[in-house]
């Protein structure tokens, strides 16, 4: 497609929409579960597919993305009706008036997604916002369109009101196109920093809200009274899933003193054991890179740590498209691009600490704030620690799955974005919230015309009153 073409989208979404609203809650449920019944028939081809397209192992298709989207659906039916059912707010003072919470759809949702999870993000969110009420036009990532053109036909297939969902096949500039198009109510980005950041400054022309899930390099605190083994095992699996093309991949491991030889060491021998290549048989544990692009990044990154005194203890640094070895990386500090910036493949640094609060410190001396993970048999200790970490999610003794957990807010701080998806936070961004305040007309308010000392006074007491409370 080309920028004009979204004008055709946006005007059959508009003609979709007042019969779409106007549905109930149960009604817009059972169409979409009629999708995730056809979905649910061709797991097979589907994984398949995203394997061939993206170049992810199919067990990692079906667990990180068929699956928890087949959850989503099941959540998001079951719970719009709750989270954006019509409420009243007790009013605290003015006892005879009455204030009503009402949720509006927005109209059209422009939906921005990336290539590394090319089904879960996009279709998630595709999928609560079309249960809210609204139709949806989806940009997949240029590089991995094929599975959401199946999605598509599976919509169309399972009878879905034509105009409802939606694809804008494209580049960056059929995204833009949805970003300054009037005629789009709100963009759901999920993306690079750059992206996210040219996308915010365009949605100012039409004061366009946005939600900006963007990039992460998350840290791993492994405290002194970790389970070594468990912690060995959760770092291996959460840097190197989807070959580290994860936004909320684990970059970045602060390890206590005390047990590091041990961690280390079991790090490198799991390591060591991975599997790498195509998914012919269910036979391989990491996959390929899907946009080779990055493997420029990945040489700049590679060099500069090594320049700068990083030692690899497992991996290579020179690369054979499309595959990386994974790659462990021990002595890294944040003078070292690998650790400023979002890597976006499989390497994992590791950095020794003194104690738990270096490394809360350099956990948080970085501009992303999407995920961290903390590792400890104390659970106090751990939640005390989760708590002084800058990040949307902290997971205590594993790491990295949560965007699967339908009903948790996911979304970051700093250059990690704004805004939530998935939740009852997420339902919020794709609705309007509308106050309705009512009164029966009896008695007229004593703050209206005229003015007077007596009035003065008597508001005065009641502000004194208030005081007291
Ligand atoms: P990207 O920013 O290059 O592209 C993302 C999408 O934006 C694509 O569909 C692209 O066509 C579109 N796009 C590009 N320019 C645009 C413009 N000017 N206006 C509107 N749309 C435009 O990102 P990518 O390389 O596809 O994905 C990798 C990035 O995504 C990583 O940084 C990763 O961390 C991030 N990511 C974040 C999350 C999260 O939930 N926080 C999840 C997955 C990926």
């Amino acid at each position: 497609m080309t920028a004009p073409d979204i004008n055709f989208l946006t005007a059959q979404a508009k003609k979709a929409w007042p019969q779409w609203r106007a549905l109930s809650f149960k009604e817009r449920g059972k169409q979409l579960k009629r999708f995730q019944r056809l979905f649910s028939s061709q797991i097979d081809d589907v994984c398949k597919l995203m394997s061939s397209e993206n170049g992810k192992p199919r067990f990692e298709a079906l667990t990180a993305e068929v699956l928890s989207v087949i959850q989503l659906i099941n959540w998001a039916v079951k719970k719009a009706p709750k989270i954006l059912k019509k409420r009243k707010i007790k009013l605290a003072l003015l006892k005879y008036k009455k204030s009503y919470l009402y949720f509006e759809p927005l109209g059209t949702v422009g939906i921005i997604s990336p290539w590394n999870y090319p089904l879960s993000i996009p279709l998630g969110e595709a999928i609560m916002a079309m249960m809210a009420g609204n139709c949806v036009i989806v940009k997949p990532s240029e590089v991995t369109p094929l599975i959401m053109k199946k999605v598509a036909k599976l919509f169309e297939e399972a009878g879905l009101p034509s105009g409802v969902f939606q694809l804008a096949l494209g580049g960056g500039d059929v995204g833009q196109a949805l970003v300054n198009s009037p005629y789009v109510d709100k963009i759901i980005f999920t993306g690079s920093v750059a992206t996210g950041k040219k996308i915010l400054k365009q949605a100012a022309d039409t004061l366009k809200p946005v939600v900006l899930e963007l990039g992460g390099c998350d840290p791993m605190l492994v405290c002194s009274d970790a389970d070594v083994e468990r912690a060995a095992n959760g770092a291996v699996w959460g840097c190197f899933m989807n070959a580290g093309q994860t936004c909320a991949s684990v970059e970045r491991v602060y390890v206590h003193h005390h047990i590091a030889d041990s961690f280390i060491e079991k790090v490198v021998e799991k390591t060591k054991k991975l599997r790498v290549g195509k998914d012919v048989a269910f036979d391989v544990d990491v996959g390929a890179i899907t946009y080779p692009p990055q493997f420029k990044i990945y040489e700049s990154q590679m060099q500069d740590a090594i320049f700068k005194g990083a030692k690899i203890l497992e991996g290579q640094t020179s690369f054979h498209p499309p595959f990386v070895k994974p790659t462990v990386l021990l002595g890294t500090n944040d003078s070292m691009k690998i650790i400023q910036d979002e890597t976006f493949g499989p390497f994992l640094c590791i950095q020794v600490v003194y104690d738990e609060e270096e490394a809360v410190r350099l956990a948080n001396e970085n501009q992303y704030g999407l995920c961290a993970s903390v590792w400890s048999r104390n659970l106090k200790k751990a939640r005390h620690l989760a708590q002084d970490l800058e990040a949307g999610t902290v997971v205590i003794n594993d790491c990295s799955f949560t965007h699967a957990l339908s009903e948790t807010p996911w979304g970051g701080r700093k250059m990690s974005g704004m805004g939530r998806v998935h939740s009852e936070f997420g339902f919020y961004e794709l609705v309007h919230i509308k106050h309705v305040n009512e009164d029966r007309g009896w008695f007229k308010p004593l703050w209206w015309y005229p003015y007077s000392e007596r009035k003065y006074k008597l508001f005065k007491f009641l502000a004194k009153l208030l005081t007291l409370k």
